[in-house]
């Protein structure tokens, strides 16, 4: 077989046989198939996408680069969560230990940061000793052990994805709805989960900003899960403001262990009680959405969550004194505040230009081989609706690079909005979907 034609076909619009995309994918993995032959393919499907069935293979060839982890026979149902990719969102950190104090197994594999958008292992791996490489057998009698365990892609599970994934980010091919769907699939049926809730983002943080490609990315995702035989239901969530106040891999950490701890913001809270509690209703532990929600709700309030993030950290060889004493994390070399010019209610702040700030000061990639710096990153002071006064602080900035302050006041500026008056803010979760299809929340 000919890479070069296959990329041809696929630029030409044509539809891949098994053969061939099983030919590029394990080319790819072993090395006989060059980055730049696969960052082209990669371009032709992100602008010529990929049929139902095309897809299916992707999603089965990528499985089937690593080994399929088991867990029937624990007695708790293995069930997960994935979000499509948001700038602030650290909702995985608190809801794997959250929902797993409450009974669910939670065999979380999650990727690194994707373009503007920041990525679990990353935050994960802000902490000190944290390893995210665990072996099969190791991330098996973990579930066994504590009920959860989260890894990354690893040479033995889903490699694939590992390997795309990274060319993924660093070659503007992340936003294309077969390669999320094979990519997010891959790695929730490699790593055993029975179901999958899925925090489907959109708005200007999103990699499918409009409501309609949200849409169909959902009925995408669930439609292959239901092929798989993996039971799929989603939440649609605006992806307009970052999620919370925290953005970059430390900081978000830190605002996931306060919310662990009861003092979350309010958003980051209202969107983990609503996935968790999905969560608890597809195992079963209760009837209703309302009943998930006061059980999560007593969980975080008691310290019993939080309690599971330290035997998690601890069991995967993390620091547990900085968990608990977070004022102690290694300090950026400068910290900047930025205040407000004007009077007024916050209007709108970017997500998408605060996430490639964020990116742009350390906390990202734009590059494969670039190193992260976990404590840079960005603290937002007001979220929108938050009346502000000339002169309060609007934003403070942490990083270590040499950046002009200047360009950075400017670009916070650019991305916060300030209006005159209050505006009615939209919902923050938009819909819910199933086999059954679309319906409110
Ligand atoms: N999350 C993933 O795991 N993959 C994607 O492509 C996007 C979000």
């Amino acid at each position: 077989m000919n890479t070069k034609q296959i990329i041809i076909r696929k630029r030409e619009g044509d539809e891949l046989s098994e053969r061939e995309l099983r030919f590029l994918v394990e080319g790819f993995i072993s090395g006989e198939i060059p980055d730049y032959q696969m960052a082209a393919f990669l371009m032709a499907v992100y602008f010529q996408g990929m049929s139902f069935d095309e897809t299916y293979l992707l999603t089965k060839i990528m499985i089937e680069s690593g080994q399929r982890v088991n867990l029937n026979h624990l007695d708790k149902l293995p069930i997960d969560k994935h979000s499509t990719g948001g700038v602030g969102d650290k909702v995985s950190l608190i809801l794997a230990p959250l929902v797993s104090s409450a009974g669910v197994a939670v065999p979380m594999i999650s990727g690194r940061g994707l373009g503007h958008s920041g990525g679990t292992l990353d935050k994960l791996e802000a902490i000190p000793g944290f390893r995210t490489n665990l072996t099969i057998n190791e991330f098996i009698n973990q579930i066994e052990e504590i009920g959860v365990a989260m890894i990354g892609q690893t040479a033995e599970i889903v490699p694939a994805d590992r390997k795309i994934y990274a060319l993924r980010d660093s070659t503007g091919t992340i936003a294309s709805i077969p390669l999320v769907v094979a990519s997010i699939l891959s790695k929730k049926i490699a790593e055993g989960a029975k179901a999958l809730v899925l925090d489907i983002k959109t708005g200007k943080g999103a990699f499918f900003r409009t409501q309609e490609n949200a849409m169909t990315l959902a009925e995408r995702l669930i439609a292959i899960s239901e092929k798989f035989g993996l039971g799929t239901t989603a939440l649609m969530t605006k992806m307009d403001q970052p999620l919370g106040y925290a953005v970059g891999n430390w900081l978000e950490t830190r605002e996931a262990i306060d919310t662990l701890k009861g003092r979350g913001p309010r958003d980051v809270l209202d969107i983990t009680l609503a996935l968790g509690a999905e969560m608890l209703y597809q195992a079963k532990i209760v009837d209703n959405i309302v009943l998930g929600q006061e059980k999560l709700t007593h969980l975080l309030e008691s310290g019993i969550a939080f309690e599971k993030f330290l035997i998690l950290v601890e069991a995967q060889g993390g620091n547990v004194s900085l968990i608990e004493n977070p004022d102690q994390y290694l300090k950026s070399k400068y910290d900047l505040t930025i205040f407000s010019e004007r009077d007024g209610y916050i209007r709108s702040i970017d997500a998408l230009k605060i996430g490639l700030l964020s990116m742009e000061i350390g906390a990202g990639r734009k590059k494969m081989s670039d190193q992260v710096d976990y404590v840079a990153g960005i603290l937002l002071q007001k979220k929108v609706g938050e009346p502000i006064r000339k002169g309060d602080p609007l934003a403070k900035i942490f990083y270590s690079k040499e950046i002009s302050s200047i360009y950075l006041k400017k670009e916070i500026h650019d991305a916060i909005e300030i209006g005159d008056e209050l505006h009615q803010t939209p919902p923050l979760i938009l819909k819910y979907f199933n086999k059954k299809g679309m319906s409110d929340w």
